[in-house]
């Protein structure tokens, strides 16, 4: 094993105390390796070499600690689904802070290593199907380009985890520039004294965003960075059609990455109200409510802020207000460059926001695969041929024409701007269950790194890749997710 690569420098253990409990990760029984990502250990600089499994296994099962690591469960609130808790790592741990040969900063976390002091009712434990699918998902979204936790390991851990039936225990491990988040600062500002208060965002500023350190008010500026990576973020799950599923506070993350990827799923047929997880009976997180949901989100941030924005309270909320309502701006701004690119647009036309959402609405009328109808315009554009024959299609389709002759492009590379902002594959719920269940019911591990294997290049439409493509029958109209298994 390449030992050269541990690098640990761990800051968030020298906040104040309230903010974490020391934790060791709970022993496993036997571990063994089911997933390891080499490559992404090559990046890190992390050990990397495969040939002892059995250290490996030692290693990202949490049974053998890597020198430097000082293991945390942190600690933080959050609004589910509209509702203040106080929560805080019941089943993870962070390692420490590696610090990769670039000088980036990032935690080394272990989910399902036992109970901590913020497991409340649970076992702290997680079962292999839940690890090996967050592993999936997140690798997927790096693949498409998109900010998000990455995952380094899937580590079995001998044990058995009760859930509604018995399953295999698992560890995994995941790697994030940070895990703080909304709920952190809710946390800070209810158990923290003013003066720790402040410690602890300038600490976030100083990891998250040093820009404001040198502004008039550096977390009036923070929150307007937090806005704009989120901003950003949310109209790139909506060029994919992800679904986060449970866009609660302490899932927000302050460095704008996707994490904790629990109930996500991707939608088929095009509908801005499709819900997949179970326990959203109100379509709070539907796929196209989630960009009011960051807005609100950022509210319940900005609201922790507020004693640092302005010692006056009304003029902090005026300021933080002013900042909030450009919100719904940015984010059109955002998710209209969005739609332009995966239409093969450039420039910014007038009507660009409307001839997507005319689009939008046929497919939903239609109910037209959302990642299949984009590659079907991509050809469209290459060989002439139409996607559909239908009357609204036919008049939107010329407006479309109309619209990408002002940008004076060849077909070809009209083509080639549309490929890199349209997947070819995405992780479809049909075949994420039919690959995890081989994987982790009948200990066939081939399909799930088949289709790995075709979401680590998700915009190559390569020979055989067809298999991947095709949306359910019925486009799942019944399928289910959960969160916290
Ligand atoms: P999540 O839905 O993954 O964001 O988790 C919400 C909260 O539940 C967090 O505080 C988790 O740490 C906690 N949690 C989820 N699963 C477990 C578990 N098996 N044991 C203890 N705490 C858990
Ligand atoms: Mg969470």
């Amino acid at each position: 094993m390449t030992q050269t690569g541990w690098n640990f420098h761990n800051s968030y253990t020298k906040l104040p105390e309230e903010l974490f409990t020391r934790m060791v990760p709970a022993k496993v029984p036997s571990p063994h390796v089911v997933l390891f990502n080499e490559k992404l250990a090559k990046e890190l600089h992390l050990p990397h070499s495969v040939k002892n499994q059995q250290e490996l296994a030692g290693i990202w099962s949490g049974n053998i600690i890597p020198p430097g690591t000082d293991p945390i469960a942190q600690a933080y609130s959050g609004h589910q689904f509209g509702y203040y808790t106080v929560l805080g790592d019941g089943r993870a741990i962070v390692l420490g802070e590696h610090i990769d040969p670039e000088g980036n900063r990032f935690d080394i976390q272990f989910k399902g290593s036992g109970r901590t002091p913020y497991s409340r009712r649970g076992d702290g434990k997680a079962t292999l199907i839940s690890m090996l699918r967050e592993y999936l998902i997140s690798e997927a979204m790096h693949a498409l380009g998109i900010p998000g936790s990455r995952s380094l390991a899937v580590v079995e851990t001998g044990e058995k985890v009760e859930r509604e039936t018995t399953h295999r225990g698992a560890v995994l491990t995941r790697v994030a520039s940070s895990h703080i988040r909304v709920g952190t600062f809710e946390y800070a500002r209810e158990y923290l004294s003013p003066a720790a208060f402040t410690r602890f965002t300038e600490y976030v500023i100083e990891r998250h965003c040093t820009d404001a350190k040198n502004t008039g008010i550096p977390a009036l500026r923070l929150l307007k960075t937090v806005m704009e990576r989120q901003a950003s973020l949310v109209s790139q799950w909506m060029r994919v059609g992800f679904i986060h599923g449970v866009m609660n506070t302490d899932n927000t993350g302050i460095a704008g990455e996707t994490f904790d990827y629990g109930p996500c799923a991707f939608m088929n047929a095009y509908d801005p109200d499709t819900v997949f997880s179970s326990i959203d009976h109100y379509g709070r997180y539907a796929f196209g409510n989630q960009p009011a949901v960051m807005h609100w989100n950022l509210g319940v941030l900005a609201g922790a802020l507020l004693p640092l924005i302005h010692s006056d309270e009304q003029t902090a909320v005026g300021l933080v207000k002013e900042t909030l309502d450009r919100f719904p701006g940015l984010f059109e701004e955002k998710w209209t460059e969005m739609m332009r690119a995966k239409l093969g647009l450039e420039q910014q036309e007038p009507g660009d926001k409307q001839l997507a959402e005319q689009l939008l609405h046929w497919m939903h009328r239609n109910r037209s695969d959302y990642t299949n109808t984009f590659l079907l315009l991509r050809q469209s554009v290459l060989n002439g041929t139409t996607v559909s024959n239908d009357t609204e299609f036919l008049e939107w389709e010329k407006r479309w024409t109309e619209r990408r002759s002002k940008e004076g492009l060849s077909p070809e590379l009209t083509a080639a701007r549309m490929r890199s902002a349209n997947p070819a594959v995405i992780p479809r719920n049909h075949l994420v269950e039919q690959v995890l269940k081989a994987a982790a019911f009948e200990n066939n591990l081939l399909p799930l790194n088949e289709l790995l294997n075709a979401l680590s290049h998700p915009y190559q439409d390569d020979q055989g890749i067809e298999g991947f493509q095709e949306p359910p029958a019925g486009f799942d109209a019944h399928y289910k997710t959960y969160c916290g298994t």
